[in-house]
């Protein structure tokens, strides 16, 4: 580890007054330390590890406004002997870079992405649930500390990377509807970046699609509302007579590092598998002809999730997610990898 991080620990970590077998929902509970550094005067220092703490911030913040902000979120894991390990981050480390880009920030160095997490995780190892499907949630942030009224780039940013005890994740069969009204992301918009403004702008589409008893909602493209895009924070896949089928990242589909391991995975086992422009035409059309076998969406946070019901438009598809095949092998494949259970063929696990 090359990056100089100066760690100020806790008096007393929480972690033993910590209930794992009964851990609070997903998101509200954090680990005893965060990682900071800033971006200042054109470069990233004051790399440090201390105790969570609030921020204070101007009114004025640019990300307030203007939301100049991107984040990540990956995992670590306990194998059996419980060594922390982590999965493909240096692909968490380009991704945010990209979103850096896009959004007109400063890259990270990845050498210093990565050192900082290990540093982080290895500090909070104590933190990271052994439970079956449990795992320390890892949030990266980065975002604009000029206060400034106006529209431009921020001079100034923080990074931040937050920890948190996730446990199983409950994995309950979704139901999707196709949003023909509202839409995500456009080719030549934001929505290849793990930025604020995709999230904002789905929440509204998102509360009606919930009224009207869906989980989830299943964005399609922006021009043509006609091809299959991506689901909430989620990659979509289908299995369509033999082959396996997935959006292909066509600008405006986050490039989910979930996505890319399946495709990896089933290519190398000998699957047929197609990224493509995928219509939902073509998807009724298998549906009627009894061809569309399986649909689950691929994230960090559950690996698969299962479709047991596709609304598109006034057709109603619904699928029996007890036969699914390939849903299953890819996730007990990848849960196994993350766990380190399995060899590690592909050189996805990173030791901490
Ligand atoms: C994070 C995210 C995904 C999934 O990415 P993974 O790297 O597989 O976790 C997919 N879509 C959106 C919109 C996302 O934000």
């Amino acid at each position: 580890m090359n990056t100089n991080i100066k760690i100020t620990k806790i008096e007393k970590s929480r972690v033993s007054d910590f209930d794992f077998n009964n851990m609070p929902p997903f998101g509200s509970a954090f680990t005893d330390h965060m990682f900071v550094a800033d971006y200042i005067d054109g470069k990233w220092q004051n790399f440090e590890i201390k105790p969570l703490e609030n921020l204070s911030l101007h009114p004025a913040n640019l990300t307030l406004h203007y939301g100049q902000t991107i984040f990540e979120g990956m995992k670590a894991f306990l194998t059996n002997d419980d060594k922390p390990i982590l999965f493909r981050p240096e692909m968490h480390a380009k991704r945010i870079n990209r979103s850096a880009h896009r959004m007109s920030m400063p890259d990270i160095p990845e050498d210093v992405f990565i050192d900082a997490v290990k540093a982080l995780v290895g500090l909070e190892v104590n933190w990271i649930p052994k439970a079956v499907g449990s795992a320390l949630y890892i949030r990266p942030l980065m975002f604009a500390m000029d206060a400034v009224v106006g529209v431009k780039p921020s001079k100034t940013y923080k990074f931040i990377i937050l920890t948190l005890p996730s446990g199983p994740y409950y994995n309950r069969p979704l139901s999707l509807k196709a949003e023909t009204k509202f839409v995500r992301a456009v080719k030549g918009g934001i929505g290849e970046a793990k930025t604020a403004g995709n999230y904002g702008a789905s929440l509204y589409p998102f509360q009606l699609a919930k009224k009207e008893g869906y989980d989830q909602i299943m964005w399609l493209d922006g021009i043509h509302r006609k091809y299959v895009q991506e689901i909430g924070t989620m990659n979509i896949f289908f299995v369509i007579g033999d082959t396996v089928v997935t959006p292909k990242l066509d600008g405006a589909v986050l490039a989910g590092i979930t996505r890319d391991s399946i495709i990896t995975l089933l290519k190398s086992k000998g699957y047929k598998v197609e990224d493509k422009l995928l219509s939902i035409d073509e998807l009724i059309e298998a549906y009627d002809k009894g061809e569309l076998k399986e649909v689950f969406g691929s994230g960090t946070a559950a690996i698969v999730a299962k479709i047991n019901k596709l609304a598109i438009k006034e057709k109603i598809m619904n699928f029996d997610v007890d036969k699914y095949e390939i849903a299953n092998f890819v996730q007990n494949y990848i849960n196994k990898v993350r766990k380190g259970d399995i060899k590690d063929e592909f050189g996805w696990i990173v030791k901490i």
